[in-house]
């Protein structure tokens, strides 16, 4: 009996053994593809020589130091970094574990800002339907996915939800694409106004949404116009790229291809890519500042904030990250979003193939003219996942939504470094476990 306290009590995974490239063995010596990366974490792959490298000269040195003492080189040289290759204004970090520590440091930073500026009115924050920014109980407070939602709430943070930017589901038709995004960020103002303006601290949004709706991009000013309307109320933009982050939309930062930048921005996963644990919150000068000139203390803080190790395996990754290898995930997305649309283009029942860089989702429908959702009771997503698995393939795929708003998807989150014969690998054993699950359901 495993006493490690498993995710899915009725069905314990099989024991991961050795990580080498793209793939994962387990103990058995079966290989898997890692089609999604874990949760888009292992941008570099498994094995880099590099990362693991720095970790172990950094272990020798000084493994760790507490940040209420010291800071670290690796700290220091790896916030230069991301500060250099961050959107415009975004001027310090602060490092924390994760993906729900960074978020749960960004809502408590826009918190203070407000308070340090005499404005403690501001404690509302507006996020999105759907979304997911979290497990702990402020970042789960902020996302709108009813069903992780669901059994928590009454959620300690009151926090309203508007709509996604989800164009293939929410535009209307004769709309043009402009205009239905412009709508879908109107409903910020509309959400602002109905709260009280001055009640409002932040809205919070991923650039492109990931793990709930399947690499879900915005369209075009959308974005923008969400800055203007921030702006025009004083409310803080919090982006979280704790998925789309680090390279994978084929910017080092999504908000790169929005040509906006946030007040505050979060990152984790492939900012370790799975060497270490590590995330990290980005802030404006004018935030920082704030807090400078006022208590001149962020009120926040774990004990590992600034870990030395995982900084220095984060300084190394994202050394390679802006090497160049960033710059081939563009071209790569693109030859896997092809062999995707050539394999299931034509397949009844997918309704869509979209996303950005290496960060793609597919979106199963009972009907693709009326784009019906799947009966829920078939479960697609959790057979889909197993056909794949038991097939060689690990990918994300994740249920529809109870109102019927969104079907089954499946996201594909693979290394930077997968070359062409790796996506035939993936298309090939995603093809094979579709055609299974369709065949075992009747579809
Ligand atoms: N924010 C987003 C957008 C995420 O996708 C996730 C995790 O999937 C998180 C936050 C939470 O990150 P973590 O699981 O590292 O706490």
């Amino acid at each position: 009996m495993s006493h490690v306290f498993p995710r899915n009590s009725n069905k314990l995974p099989p024991v991961g053994k050795v990580g080498a490239g793209v793939h994962l063995f387990d103990a058995d010596g079966k290989a898997y593809f890692d089609g999604s990366g874990g949760a888009a974490v292992s941008c570099l792959g498994h094995g880099d020589q590099d990362v693991i490298d720095a970790i172990k000269s950094q272990l020798d040195s000084m493994a760790f130091a507490h940040t209420g003492f010291l800071s670290s080189d690796p700290a220091e040289a790896l916030a230069d970094l991301l500060v250099l290759h961050a959107p415009e204004g975004l001027e310090h970090v602060y490092f924390v574990s994760g993906g729900s520590e960074a978020v749960e440091a960004a809502l408590k930073l826009a918190r203070q800002y407000f308070v340090e500026i005499g404005q403690p009115q501001r404690s509302k924050i507006i996020a999105r339907r759907q979304s997911y920014h979290g497990n702990t109980l402020g970042a789960l407070a902020v996302g709108g996915n009813e069903w992780r939602r669901a059994q928590f709430a009454p959620l300690l943070i009151d926090v309203s939800h508007i709509s996604p930017c989800y164009e293939y589901r929410e535009k209307h038709d004769g709309e043009t694409t402009f205009d239905f995004g412009q709508r879908m960020a109107n409903e910020l103002e509309d959400e602002i106004l109905r709260l009280g303006a001055d009640q409002v601290m932040a809205f919070i949004a991923e650039p492109v949404v990931g793990a709930t709706m399947g690499a879900v991009p915005s369209v075009e000013g959308y974005f923008k116009r969400i800055r203007e309307i921030c702006d025009k109320y004083g409310v803080l933009l919090i982006l979280d790229e704790v998925m789309c982050g680090m390279g994978r939309t084929g910017t080092l930062f999504a908000a790169d291809q929005e040509d906006i930048s946030p007040d505050i921005c979060t990152i984790a996963k492939g900012l370790g890519a799975g060497y270490q644990p590590i995330g990290a919150m980005l802030c404006s000068g004018k935030i920082y500042h704030a807090i400078k000139d006022g208590s001149g203390f962020f009120q926040h803080g774990h004990t590992y904030v600034g870990h030395p190790t995982a900084c220095a395996a984060g300084l190394a990754v994202v050394q390679k990250l802006t090497g160049g290898l960033v710059d081939q995930v563009a071209s790569k997305g693109q030859q896997l979003t092809d062999m995707l649309n050539d394999a299931f283009g034509q397949n009844p029942l997918v309704g869509d193939i979209r996303g950005r860089g290496l960060f793609i989702g597919m979106e199963f429908v009972a009907d693709r003219d009326t784009k019906a959702v799947l009966d829920p009771s078939h479960k697609f997503n959790a057979r889909l996942k197993a056909a794949a698995f038991d097939a060689g393939l690990i990918c994300y795929p994740m249920g529809g939504t109870i109102d019927g708003k969104h079907g089954d998807h499946v996201l594909l989150a693979p290394p930077f470094i997968s070359e062409p014969h790796h996506f035939e690998e993936v298309v090939d054993k995603l093809g094979a476990a579709v055609a299974k699950v369709s065949a075992d359901l009747g579809l």
